[in-house]
């Protein structure tokens, strides 16, 4: 007897030090809210300035996302990461790329793709949010084009230039990338950027950005200082923050990770996205339905990132990819609901009764599906035996 309750008393110290050990990890996931629903957004970013034929790209989309409707009749929602300028390549070239000059979503130019992102909006498909000013650092896009012909060549090419072409490491727009490791930006040029691209969006959208997504998802507090200032109050995230470009050009220096619900130091809520569905990469339309399950499981929305690029070229078959996997996803989860980056936002923040769980047993389930991601858990829970009682405690919930 006494034997045994000793070893009882070693398994409950062992168990308690597992616990202890993975606490913060832990904790973070009970906090994190569970959905009541299965929810799916797709995320897509790069639209606006750019190649005219996302006018014709945006068309069909919207078509096709008004096509596929949850259980409460709402289409299917695609956001569009917004981009608000591109070089004036002509300007540029005339002044032998000695200074920048910007072509404007507002431009004349641009009329078709603007009226085919308000219908969109307008038929509650497409949901805004802001990607940057432009999907680079001007001033560090001219300083590397002193260095690299490939760079003057993008900067001066006469037509809206595609931002996918930069190279990588410019394309983060909250970095000096024009030599590598990148160097910080100064706090008060990073406030001034921010105040001008929100007064852009809100002359081409009407209203003010309220959700922010960062371009190449390199951003710092700074800038979420400098969102929050201007009214952003949702910040979409892979689940961590790269704050720099290091010397291979790779996004690096993470500051921090985050969690669904979890709030920035300036407020905002995070969301994060992590499913990645880029049909043109050879993504298949399964990808969608395994993304939402498993994230559904986890009591998460499943936000999939699909880039402007995959609709640029290839149109027909990213689409039929896209609507093949939608309908897929509808049919696995029934029950999906469709709505936008900034709704789930809000639910999160005002716990929502109609989508935040608070029933014990569903909350624990989420919960034990989640703590698979946790580096080495899995492992020491199975090999202590832990993952038993763990199994129990929901049941008897
Ligand atoms: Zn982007």
């Amino acid at each position: 007897m006494t034997v045994l309750a000793l070893a009882l008393a070693m398994l409950l110290l062992v168990w308690a030090g597992v616990l202890l050990a993975f606490a913060a990890p832990l904790a973070a996931r009970w906090r994190e809210p569970v959905l009541r629903r299965p929810v799916l957004i797709i995320e897509s970013d790069d639209w606006g300035a750019g190649p005219l034929i996302q006018a014709d790209a945006l068309t069909r989309l919207s078509t096709l996302l008004q096509g596929i409707r949850d259980r409460n009749g709402h289409p299917a929602v695609m956001t569009l990461g917004v981009v608000l300028e591109v070089p004036d390549g002509a300007h540029i070239a005339a002044t032998g790329c000695t200074e920048y000059h910007a072509l404007p979503l507002g431009d004349e130019r641009f009329k078709a793709v603007r009226a085919a992102m308000q219908d969109g909006i307008q038929s509650g498909v497409f949901a805004p949010q802001l990607h940057g000013q432009c999907h680079y650092w001007p001033p560090a896009v001219m300083a590397a084009a002193r260095e690299a012909p490939a760079v003057r060549d993008w900067l001066t090419v006469p037509t809206p230039a595609a931002t996918e072409t930069l190279p990588s490491p410019l394309q983060s727009r909250w970095v000096d990338a024009s030599s590598l490791p990148s160097r910080a930006l100064a706090p008060e040029a990073i406030e001034q950027a921010v105040a001008a691209e929100v007064e852009a969006y809100q002359a081409v959208f009407g209203s003010a950005p309220q959700v922010a997504i960062a371009t190449t998802f390199v951003w710092n507090d700074a800038v979420e200082a400098a969102w929050a200032r201007a009214g952003i109050g949702v910040v979409i995230t892979p689940g961590r923050r790269a704050t720099c470009r290091n010397a291979a050009g790779a996004p690096a220096c993470v500051d921090a990770t985050m969690l669904t619900g979890a709030r920035s130091r300036a407020g905002q809520t995070y969301l994060l996205r992590d499913v990645y569905f880029e049909p043109s990469l050879g993504h298949m339309p399964q990808r969608l339905v395994d993304g939402l399950k498993a994230r559904t499981q986890q009591g998460r929305a499943c936000l999939a990132e699909t880039h402007r690029f995959n609709f640029l070229q290839g149109l027909d078959a990213s689409l039929a990819t896209l609507e093949t996997g939608l309908n897929a996803a509808l049919a696995a989860c029934p029950n999906v609901g469709f709505l936008t980056p900034l709704e789930l936002g809000q639910a999160i923040r005002r716990r929502d009764p109609a989508w935040i769980e608070t029933r014990l047993r569903p909350r624990l389930a989420a919960w034990r599906a989640r703590l698979d991601e946790i580096p080495r858990f899995r492992r020491m829970a199975r090999l202590s035996g832990l993952a038993l009682p763990l199994a129990w405690l929901e049941r008897a919930a």
